[in-house]
């Protein structure tokens, strides 16, 4: 296995979450209707003499998902037929985008293992989804819910080189979507779709051996797996003398495996000519200015900025940042506290952990307590005035029964206290009832050092901090 490398490039198409179709009125299904053919009508039907209507939202989206991933937007971009003969497309084409796709050339930044590596895109264009057909063994049914869906279609560079990278990049995709709006990119409710190409070659080789593309891979799970598996087949059929055939595989993710499909089409096959029915598309300068002012800071820029400025560890900023609303408390819970270290730990162990204990599955926006609340828990902790162990308590009690940190605090009787003449007091004792204690440490036995300083923590009832204990002694003894 060592003797190949992996070659991939994805085809991944996302469902924008449009009120409407791309070209008609009718309602874009988002989610899965309840009912067949209840989003359909003349136009999307493709009735005789019906012309496609632009919609403007759609592309407002689409262009803002190519901003957010560094893009440029293309003045003018133009629609294409794609022959197409199958009966989940009415038309029996697909309006695309061949020849002058909408944005083009943008590198996609993810962090794989502790790296920041990133992947050219080599273009993204606009295109309407097919029906359903759902295959029953003595008919098939046609849905057409889903028929003139806007989709967008992202065509990276052939830089993969592991499966890690892929599922990174995956990822990094679904986030970029959910922060910027244009769909929640959910693969296993079919609002995402990834294809992957796959070729092997021998490190060393320059040249693409022939690529199989694998379609039908409809989680992050079955990416993985399939990958994994056409890597074997491929270098098995190497390996014995053989050549891959270039052709679109099915992956059976029940079974594990895949089957050929059909061999791969040129671009000829599909007898690309520009629509008639269409004028190009012309976006100008200003209009995307315009749509630049709905960009948010993104999850991986966000990632960045946690892990090279705040110094988080990088499991730490991958969890903050899954959420924008999570992210976005930890960023007002840093500006309260100007601790980010603190302000990491008390969200992702202590708080995170109520939450998920919680029976009403609370989010972060549900919390009932101010957000400066928890920032005093931080500065009394970082003032040594409540011990980070009691601050859990205090953290729990302000999740379950809200109110104020100050008050927990007294009520339960945690501050500590640094009223050095009480605490000196303490010590001075210590040292003049522990004499046997005192000798063996300063004869050298360190060991000792602990249990006089438990000895002042009991009889301050725990109250006081043991870090002023330990300084106390150690100037009286040293
Ligand atoms: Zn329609």
């Amino acid at each position: 296995m060592k003797d190949f490398e992996l070659v991939i490039w994805l085809e991944i198409h996302v469902r924008i979450n449009s009120e409407t179709k791309l070209f008609c009125n009718c309602k874009n299904a988002v989610e899965l209707a309840s009912e067949p053919n209840v989003n359909a009508c003349s136009v999307c039907m493709w009735f005789p003499g019906m012309l496609p209507v632009l919609n403007k939202e759609a592309v407002r989206k689409w262009a803002l998902a190519g901003l957010a991933m560094k893009c440029s937007v293309n003045n003018i971009s133009k629609f294409d037929r794609k022959s197409y003969f199958y009966p989940d497309l009415p038309m029996g084409y697909q309006i695309t985008q061949l020849y002058e796709p909408i944005v083009s050339n943008w590198k996609v930044k993810i962090i794989d293992d502790g790296e920041i590596k990133e992947f050219g895109i080599h273009h993204m264009h606009l295109e309407n989804d097919a029906g359903k057909l759902i295959h029953a063994w003595w008919k098939t049914l046609c849905d057409y819910n889903r028929a003139g869906s806007p989709l967008m279609e992202i065509v990276t560079e052939p830089d993969f080189r592991s499966k890690a990278e892929v599922m990174e990049f995956v990822r990094e995709l679904q986030k970029m979507m959910r922060a910027v709006g244009v769909s929640n990119a959910d693969m296993e409710k079919g609002q995402m779709r990834c294809d992957v190409n796959i070729s092997i070659r021998k490190p060393w080789e320059d040249v693409l051996n022939n690529r199989v593309e694998l379609k039908n891979l409809n989680s992050p799970s079955a990416i993985w797996r399939a990958i994994d598996n056409e890597f074997k087949r491929q270098v098995k059929i190497v390996s014995e003398g053989g050549i891959v055939d270039q052709e679109t595989r099915w992956w059976d993710d029940e079974k594990g495996m895949s089957k050929p499909q059909r061999s791969k089409e040129d671009a000829m096959d599909y007898r690309y000519f520009p629509d008639p029915d269409l004028l190009p598309l012309e976006i100008t300068d200003e209009e995307v200015a315009e749509i630049a002012k709905d960009l948010v800071e993104l999850p991986i820029e966000k990632r960045i900025k946690y892990l090279e400025e705040y110094k988080l560890q990088e499991d730490d900023a991958r969890l903050l940042t899954t959420d924008r609303d999570l992210s976005l408390y930890f960023e007002k819970l840093l500006e309260l506290t100007n601790d980010a270290k603190k302000s990491c730990s008390y969200i992702t162990t202590i708080l995170m952990a109520l939450m998920k204990e919680s029976e009403d599955d609370i989010k972060i926006t549900d919390l009932k307590f101010d957000i400066e609340q928890l920032a005093r828990v931080i500065e009394l902790v970082n003032k040594d005035e409540l011990s980070s162990t009691n601050s859990k308590d205090v953290v729990e009690a302000l999740f379950k029964k809200w109110g104020k940190a100050d008050e927990i605090i007294d009520q339960r009787g945690l501050r500590q206290t640094n009223d050095t003449g009480a605490l000196e007091q303490i010590v001075d004792e210590v040292i003049a009832n522990y004499t046997e204690q005192v000798e063996d440490y300063k004869s050298g036995n360190e060991r000792v050092f602990g249990f006089l300083v438990g000895q002042c923590m009991k009889a301050s009832k725990g109250q006081w901090n043991p870090k002023i204990f330990n300084e106390m002694l150690k100037n009286k003894l040293d």
